[in-house]
């Protein structure tokens, strides 16, 4: 920490907008995965895009660390400032700043929360659809930044496919406008995919510009099954079918039991598909009723159409709620999140794999996730005075991704690499790493952006 830097930071922003207290530092030291917090130095809440430019113009030249910070709901570590320096504070940039309707598009702050900016694009009968677990908290800046997926995602695809143009601020304080707000364009290389899931580590994003979706017809529908590779072979066999469900989310026994807990719910503890299907009236009312078919097929016990909005809210509940009722209710334990995506055709043996490791390795296993994506999220719950637990707990991990990267997947879905999974970033990508860190150095020379992310060093 420096006096001078401190000096600067409050002549760009004024006083009140920098703090180093031990309490902000704190609070903007760490995200939502089971990574340690680091502190940060400096907690700087600018207040428009020509003050980014300038800190990011004083840090690039002292070689100042800088982390941005939205709504902080990362699961691998992210926006955690590993080597303290600057965090830089999105979360009261939350301005919808113009709904273009025929033009299916609206151009946001990058603060604005994923729920927020659907509750008024509701009113134009928009929405912006990809639907994370944490939709009540992720902001658009973090969505693009970690490339985030969600629930509504296998049918209308991810953060990645909506974004057509950012405004952003590159590490040497330059501003630039990339993408365009036409609906397709081939015009030179596309930096706006470059940007996207790019952790905050090529750039800073102050403007985002998002291609939007009519509000479908929906209806709802939970299906339980005896055994979670039962669930898991359904969802393959209603995609293998043609059918595109708005959501189509898996949770084993043990997920389904943490949720009825953690948000009194009385949901059957057996594992489920929760599924959304989307069109017209009509359209969807044979979906509800095809899938049941396929269910069958797979065994399934119970299929239930959730009519009411209550029935409808109370399974989604559970759903978004998994991880955190899966966390907050093993406080003593290391709770880490997995991010697998493979093939659809291999998900069956994705969840199968999962509980088999969790067998082999002695750590309990919960696994729920995007099915219609091929999406696994494993969290593993290993006891913290247990010798050797959460060691093996990484074990299960790792064994996951590498089974997952041999059959053709990824190791994140929608998590980012973050510190976790840089350890893999090889595994999955071979030379081209060496590409990926030439790009790092093309933008970002001083490595002053998020460093330690992504890339192992
Ligand atoms: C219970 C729970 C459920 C979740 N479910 C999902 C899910 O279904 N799908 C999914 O994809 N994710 C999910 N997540 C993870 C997380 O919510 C998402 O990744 C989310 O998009 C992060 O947004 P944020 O606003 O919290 O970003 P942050 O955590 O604040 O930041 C995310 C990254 O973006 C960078 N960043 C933030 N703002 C900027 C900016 N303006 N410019 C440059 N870089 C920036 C940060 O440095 C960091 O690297 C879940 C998390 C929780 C806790």
């Amino acid at each position: 920490m420096s006096d001078a830097t401190l000096e600067f930071l409050r002549s760009v922003v004024g006083d009140e907008n920098v703090s180093v207290t031990l309490a902000d530092r704190e609070a903007h030291s760490l995200d939502e995965s089971h990574h340690p917090p680091h502190l940060p130095d400096y907690v700087v809440w600018p207040d428009n895009e020509e003050q980014v430019s300038r800190i990011l113009a004083y840090a690039n030249e002292h070689r100042i660390p800088v982390t941005a910070r939205s709504g902080g709901s990362s699961l691998d570590g992210n926006p955690i400032p590993v080597f303290g320096g600057i965090v830089l504070c999105f979360y009261r940039w939350d301005k919808i700043l113009e709904v273009r309707p025929e033009d299916m598009l609206c151009v946001v702050q990058p603060g604005i929360v994923y729920d927020e900016l659907n509750r008024q694009l509701a009113r134009y009968g928009l929405m912006y659809p990809p639907a994370p677990a944490s939709h009540d908290v992720a902001t658009i800046g973090g969505m693009v930044n970690n490339g985030s997926g969600g629930m509504h995602a296998f049918r209308y695809g991810v953060t990645r496919d909506y974004v057509l143009q950012l405004r952003v601020v590159l590490a040497d304080g330059r501003i630039l406008k990339v993408g365009s707000q036409a609906a397709k364009s081939a015009s030179g290389y596309d930096l706006v995919r470059l940007f996207v899931g790019s952790e905050g580590t090529l750039g800073i994003i102050t403007e985002v510009t998002l291609k939007l979706r009519a509000i479908p017809e929906k209806s709802a529908a939970l299906a339980v099954f005896p055994t979670v590779e039962d669930a898991a072979r359904a969802a393959s066999q209603i995609i293998a079918a043609g059918i595109i469900p708005g959501a189509m989310e898996l949770m084993d026994a043990e997920t389904v039991a943490f949720a009825n807990r953690y948000c009194n719910l009385d949901l059957p503890e057996s594992p489920m598909l929760v599924m959304e299907f989307h069109g017209t009236p009509s359209s969807v009312r044979e979906d509800v009723e095809v899938v049941k078919e396929i269910a069958a097929e797979c065994g399934c016990t119970l299929y239930q159409p959730a009519t009411t909005a209550e029935e409808r809210e109370n399974v989604w509940r559970a759903r978004s709620q998994a991880h955190l009722a899966v966390k907050e209710l093993n406080r003593d334990c290391v709770v880490t999140i997995g991010d697998i995506v493979v093939p659809i055709s291999k998900y069956p043996d994705a969840v199968k794999m999962a509980h088999a490791l969790g067998k082999k390795y002695g750590i309990r296993v919960c696994t729920f996730g995007h099915a219609g994506d091929g999406n696994v999220h494993t969290d593993t719950i290993a006891r913290r005075d247990v010798p050797g637990e959460p060691e093996r707990a990484h074990q299960v991990h790792a064994e996951l991704i590498r089974w997952a990267v041999e059959v053709g997947g990824t190791c994140t879905g929608e998590h980012g690499i973050g510190l976790g999974k840089r350890e893999f970033l090889e595994l999955e990508h071979g030379p081209a790493v060496a590409v990926m860190r030439e790009i790092k150095r093309l933008f970002d020379p001083n490595g002053i952006l998020n460093p330690g992310k992504i890339f192992l060093d």
